[in-house]
């Protein structure tokens, strides 16, 4: 009301001369005509999935590097919407995994650390939880430990990021359909002594581990739920051998798209150790994991073109390391330059791909991006 209000005020001068104009002289030029502005863009048809890919620590010049640094293309290029978002958390102009995490999942800023929780620790509902209550599939893939802050945030509500053995459990209290990543130790070896591998297989799981073979190997029964363990604690980096994001992603896409049926999914993809590489002021580890993730987005995409029902955003909660591309740099022979070990404010982008696609243009709140999913999905 108050805006309706104080726009005809701000119209209403112009308003007075118009009609003083049409009063007093012969009409030189037909009358203004005043329009309203455009409603904002709406969906017309929305995507039955929706698959958000965050590259942790991956700002513009980590995506720079991995394309330079890869013959001058990516994957990412494939997107038709890009978009920029603030990601800064509400204690802290710097954020951290946390809080941009629940950003995303919740709609809400938090503290620094805070996962799934509001500025007072309270939990709060995440798109990961009301897409099991609206009846959809659901699924976290990382190349961190599952527990890690980014999946936290979409399945667990603690006031602080390191409580592990915690996040572990809240497993449990979910029906979460597909998890891919390390940190089988928050499972099997507990302080309480409690052993969530067989609890998760009581609840009906196929659960499995590295030592039991690759990931592909294993026997996949689409009517159960499905649990993988890439490694008792942190995976491996690319550089050391780890090879599993594209087909473990590739996995997750096919198994939540024929256990769905005609409900459809939600899955979060994350490259996590962008960010590790970041903080250790590393460009080539930096530059490995943005590729692998990269190469991960492209067998991402490639489902989503055949699906044709599926919205694809790719974005990064932060930058890390202040990275820059220095004089002297040649395309595949980069001079990087690190101006911290932690991460920084710069805005980040968003790209996105589908059936609600064009929601995720523009400037906006890490948070708006919790919304456009919604919004995307008629919630
Ligand atoms: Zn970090």
């Amino acid at each position: 009301m108050w805006k309706k209000v104080s726009q005809l005020i701000k119209y209403l001068p112009g308003l007075f001369t118009l009609l003083l104009g049409v009063a007093c002289s012969p009409p030189s030029t037909p009358p203004q005509v005043m329009v309203a502005p455009d409603p904002p863009p709406r969906v017309t048809e929305g995507p039955k999935n929706i698959i958000l890919m965050i590259g942790d620590g991956m700002g513009i010049s980590q995506i720079s590097a991995g394309l330079y640094q890869n013959d001058n293309q990516l994957n990412l290029e494939r997107f038709p919407i890009v978009g920029l978002h603030k990601p800064y958390s509400s204690d802290n102009l710097i954020p951290d995994s946390a809080s941009g995490a629940t950003a995303f999942s919740t709609g809400r800023k938090t503290y620094n650390g805070g996962v799934g929780v509001d500025e007072d620790g309270n939990p709060i509902g995440t798109i990961l939880e009301e897409a099991e209550e609206e009846g959809l599939s659901t699924g976290l893939v990382t190349t961190s430990t599952i527990v890690h802050a980014t999946p936290a945030a979409f399945i667990a509500h603690v006031a602080q990021r390191n409580e592990f053995e915690a996040i572990a459990a809240q497993f449990l209290d979910t029906e979460i359909d597909f998890f891919v990543g390390g940190g089988r130790k928050y499972f099997s070896r507990r302080s309480d002594e409690r052993n969530l591998l067989a609890e998760l297989e009581a609840a009906g799981y196929f659960v499995a581990s590295f030592e039991k073979g690759e990931l592909t190997s294993m026997e996949i029964d689409y009517r159960r739920n499905f649990a993988y363990f890439t490694s008792e604690a942190d995976p491996e980096t690319v550089q050391q051998g780890r090879h599993y994001l594209k087909p473990a992603s590739k996995l997750a896409c096919t198994f939540l798209n024929r256990k769905s049926g005609e409900e459809g999914f939600f899955l979060m993809i994350e490259g996590a150790q962008i960010d590790w590489g970041g903080h250790n002021q590393d460009m080539d580890y930096m530059v490995s994991e943005m590729i692998d993730f990269d190469e991960t987005i492209g067998a991402v995409l490639d489902f989503a073109e055949e699906d044709d029902q599926t919205l694809v955003i790719v974005t990064a909660d932060h930058e890390t390391g202040g990275f820059a591309i220095n004089p002297g740099s040649a395309q595949g022979e980069l001079i990087g330059a690190f101006t911290s070990d932690y991460h920084t404010a710069v805005l980040i982008p968003v790209f996105a791909y589908g059936p609600g696609a064009e929601l995720f243009g523009g400037v906006y709140e890490n948070t708006a991006i919790y919304q456009k999913m919604r919004s995307a999905w008629g919630w």
